[in-house]
């Protein structure tokens, strides 16, 4: 008999019809023989409607607080989901993230999962009932403060409580049944893949398909755990996330990915002299603001400008910092722009081929699409737009690589070696 974790998602425990649905979907495992733990995200939208208090209360309210208050929702839906669970003769008991020892570092909002003890996950197993586990919260190793992982964060939560039990596969049950070529809610003719390389799943997770939280996709990589993303209201086979498998080099451009999330910052009229960028980044590391793309512009004069990007939600911190240091690097002024989105082409068979970026560059050019910004990697090809061109730059681009089509039949492929 296996030890399988699932997880499920926000609309997949959105009401108490759900709830039921899910219990009914846990018990047919559970009857079959198998052990199982489930780890449970909010109900869609509690998370959100907690931000949103917080900010009518304070537009600048503090990380330890927040972590507290988001962390109720899953709480909320661990405990229902138990009681429904036990209604139906399944023997289930709920857990907060502190309570199966799921320790963080100190990042709160955005900590990061150091070890799960699990001492209560595996007490619970072997008295033969179900964990239900809060997802996306844990416990700070040096305060005792709950802490939460980053939004989307219940993903990640899973797949370190399968590598900490050593279970033999993480199903992740949500409102799409696999990754799809791009987001289907966007592009009705998206592919489901069957089967995707930790690589570009972390690729496609690190540029905004949000169907997997990116760092749920580092453990599955580092501790080999097999990922399958299925859905809750339809059966099938789902997409499996697993090493990389030869065959997958042969396709070329493998999916399109889309980032409403990022802002960019424009530091206008800095002197073109060493140690400037230096200053700069250094300032915006010190808050642990993630950079994303950098671009500067061909001095003139021997003044320049330099552009980066940052989430959206640090973007006020960033320029504070920046501000802050205004008067040593003489820039003549910080601006930012959060009306903007990033759209990346993804495929690891891009290392043998080249060809891509300029046909993501010409695609956009013939529809008109601006490019604000571009970074390139051996495996993607990311390019900055205004924000209202976002869904149309990603049909286009989807379009432009055939990505409909099964990929035997597309006609942009790896040239083999
Ligand atoms: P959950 O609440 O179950 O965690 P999320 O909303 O976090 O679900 O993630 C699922 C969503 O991810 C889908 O509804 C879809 O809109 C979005 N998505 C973005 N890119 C992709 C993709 N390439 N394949 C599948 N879904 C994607
Ligand atoms: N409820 C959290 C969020 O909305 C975590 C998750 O859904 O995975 O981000
Ligand atoms: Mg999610």
């Amino acid at each position: 008999m296996a030890l399988i974790v699932h997880k499920y998602g926000g609309t997949s425990m959105g009401s108490l019809d759900r709830i039921r649905l899910v219990a009914e979907k846990v018990k047919k495992v559970y009857d079959e023989g198998h052990s199982l733990v489930v780890v449970v995200s909010a109900m869609s939208g509690v998370t959100d409607s907690f931000v949103n208090k917080a900010k009518e209360l304070n537009d600048d309210p503090p990380e330890r607080e927040m972590d507290l208050l988001m962390s109720a929702g899953e709480r909320e839906s661990a405990a229902l989901l138990a009681i429904a669970l036990n209604k139906i003769g399944v023997p289930a008991e709920s857990f907060t993230g502190r309570q199966i020892g799921m320790v963080t570092d100190s990042m709160h909002t955005k900590a990061r999962i150091k070890r799960v003890t699990g001492e209560k996950l595996r007490e619970t197993l072997t008295a033969r009932k179900v964990p239900v586990v809060a997802g996306f919260q844990g416990v700070d190793e040096k305060s005792g403060s709950v802490t939460t992982l980053g939004r989307g964060g219940s993903d990640t939560s899973a797949v370190a409580i399968a590598v900490a039990m050593k279970a033999d596969v993480c199903e992740i049950y949500t409102d799409v049944d696999g990754v799809y070529t791009t987001d289907p809610n966007i592009v009705a003719s998206a592919r489901r893949i069957d089967r995707i390389s930790f690589d570009e799943m972390l690729e496609m997770a690190s540029l905004g398909a949000k169907v997997l939280q990116i760092r749920s996709v580092e453990f599955g990589k580092k501790y080999d755990m097999p990922i399958y993303v299925k859905s809750t209201f339809v059966d099938g086979n789902g997409t499996l996330v697993t090493s990389e498998v030869k065959e997958m080099e042969d396709v070329m451009v493998a999916a399109v990915a889309y980032d409403r999330n990022q802002a960019k910052i424009t530091v206008a009229g800095v002197p073109d002299r060493p140690g400037i960028a230096a200053t700069i980044f250094g300032r915006v590391a010190e808050k642990e603001i993630n950079v994303d793309m950098i671009i500067q512009n061909v001095s003139e004069n021997g003044l320049t400008d330099i552009s980066f990007t940052v989430p959206k939600n640090e973007v006020k911190k960033a320029v504070a910092q920046i501000e802050s240091i205004n008067k040593d690097i003489g820039a003549r002024g910080v601006i930012a722009d959060d009306k903007i989105g990033k759209v990346s082409v993804i495929g690891v068979g891009m290392r043998s081929h080249s060809g891509v970026a300029a046909k993501t560059f010409k695609s956009l050019a013939d529809a008109g699409i601006n490019i604000m910004m571009i970074s390139t990697s051996e495996i993607k090809v990311s390019c900055v737009v205004a924000a209202d061109e976002v869904d149309r730059a990603v049909r286009i681009l989807h379009e432009a690589f055939e990505l409909a089509l099964p990929p035997n039949e597309r006609s942009y492929k790896t040239v083999k070696k």
